[in-house]
């Protein structure tokens, strides 16, 4: 990496607010493909973890306590600034309303929240109810993402997921009377003995309950996934490649003609229903994570929280340091995952923005390498600007070893 380049990296300017992740690191079962930091809920443990978070979050703005965050956060000249918070998990739903209330509070007395503010929280069908979900409003939340997974009764059973399709549809609904106008659902795709029908199917359910985003997983079956064994004993198999294929090209075609715009690999809303915490992971921004396992990035330092739940509450009751695998990226990293992100959106990379930040001329330093997805159809360059194509997006992580 050029001297030129470490200078821009290290002179460039914040560019967004930041997004606060909290993560809820509990379920009521846990589901035999999941492969997140969670255990099993435990009203006892909830409380100590809520009461450790919420000293975590408050400790954000001052005093940090690992040093070389802590000295991170002392060089910022001003007091630290969001405008989204995302409750991920984990099953956040099972939190009390007043608990979430509880949490935002805390992270607006440490960090400026802008007004404007997103606030997602992730519910699991069978832990809400219209009056849960309403104080979950009252506390602060404007937006929820349902893990929805399929509208199969066959599949839902499949993944041990604990709803029924009639219980997510209701959900849906109860979510409504409660007065949430931003409602977004995951689905997933590619499950043991799925048909495309079968997949379309849920597809269409989910375009007819008229969500404002959805998400659409492929199901990876880890190697030690409890599915995997399922599997082999059932003698389910995942559809071959193409049928994957076009799995997510019709899926994708009858989302757009309901008007449900895809922006990013996974992703599809209506106008103006973009989930703004989730294009900070995309665009070069920055977040800061709370609680276990959580994940943060700020100026050009990354780092993890310590995994165990119970570890992280013993740490942050001592004061001990939380953070694991602590380290300031180098400029190369920084630009390649500026890149690796930037290339998930349809909207792609900007060669210029990247020139601004990073002093890179991306065509220069890459383009030998990519002319061969350009012809292959995978990836498009419409004057400065690189961008997968639908077919590409199936191929995503082969054109992004290029950059990193
Ligand atoms: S609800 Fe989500 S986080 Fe919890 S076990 Fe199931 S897949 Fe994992």
């Amino acid at each position: 990496m050029s001297s030129e380049v470490i200078h821009q990296v290290t002179k460039a300017p914040s560019h967004q607010l930041l997004g606060l992740y909290i993560h809820v690191p509990f379920c009521s079962a846990i589901c035999n493909y999941c492969n997140f930091n969670r255990g099993l809920f435990d009203a006892d443990l909830k409380a100590r973890y809520v009461e450790a978070l919420t000293t975590e979050v408050a400790r954000a703005g001052d005093e940090i306590s690992d040093n070389v965050v802590a000295r991170r956060f002392r060089a910022a000249p001003a007091r630290l600034a969001a405008d989204t918070i995302y409750f991920g998990g984990g099953t956040p739903s099972l939190l009390e309303p007043e608990e979430v209330h509880h949490i935002i509070r805390a992270c607006e007395s440490s960090v400026d929240i802008a007004a404007d503010r997103e606030v997602t929280l992730e519910a699991n069908p069978e832990s809400v109810s219209e009056s849960r979900l309403r104080g979950f409003r009252d506390a602060g939340v404007n937006r929820l993402s349902f893990g929805v997974q399929s509208f199969r009764e066959d599949e839902l059973r499949r993944l041990s997921r604990l709803h029924s399709a009639d219980r997510a549809r209701t959900a849906i609904d109860e979510a409504r009377a409660a007065g949430f106008d931003n409602v977004s659902l995951d689905l997933m795709m590619w499950l043991p003995g799925q048909s495309v029908g079968q997949w379309l199917e849920s597809v269409d359910r989910a375009i007819a309950i008229a969500p404002e985003h959805l998400s659409l997983y492929m199901l990876e079956v880890y190697p030690n996934a409890p599915l995997r064994e399922e599997m082999a004993r059932a003698r389910w198999s995942q559809a071959p490649d193409d049928d994957a294929a076009e799995m997510y090209g019709e899926a994708m075609a009858r989302l757009e003609a309901a008007g449900l715009e895809q922006y990013e690999i996974s992703n599809v809303a209506r106008s103006g229903r973009r989930s703004r915490h989730n294009l900070k992971y995309w665009t070069d921004g920055e977040w800061l994570g709370f609680g276990p396992g959580a994940h943060s990035t700020r100026g050009g330092v990354r780092w993890k929280n310590t995994s165990s739940t119970e570890e992280y509450i013993d740490r942050v009751r001592a004061g001990a340091a939380l953070a694991v695998d602590l380290r300031r990226l180098t400029p190369d990293e920084q630009l390649g995952d500026a890149l690796f992100t930037a290339l998930r959106l349809v909207d792609g990379i900007d060669e210029n923005a990247i020139q601004t930040r990073y002093g890179v001329d991306v065509w220069r330093r890459y383009g030998a390498d990519l002319e061969r997805f350009i012809e292959a159809g995978c990836l498009r360059r419409d004057g400065t600007r690189l961008s997968l194509t639908r077919q590409g997006m199936l191929v995503a992580h082969e054109i992004m070893t290029v950059f990193v």
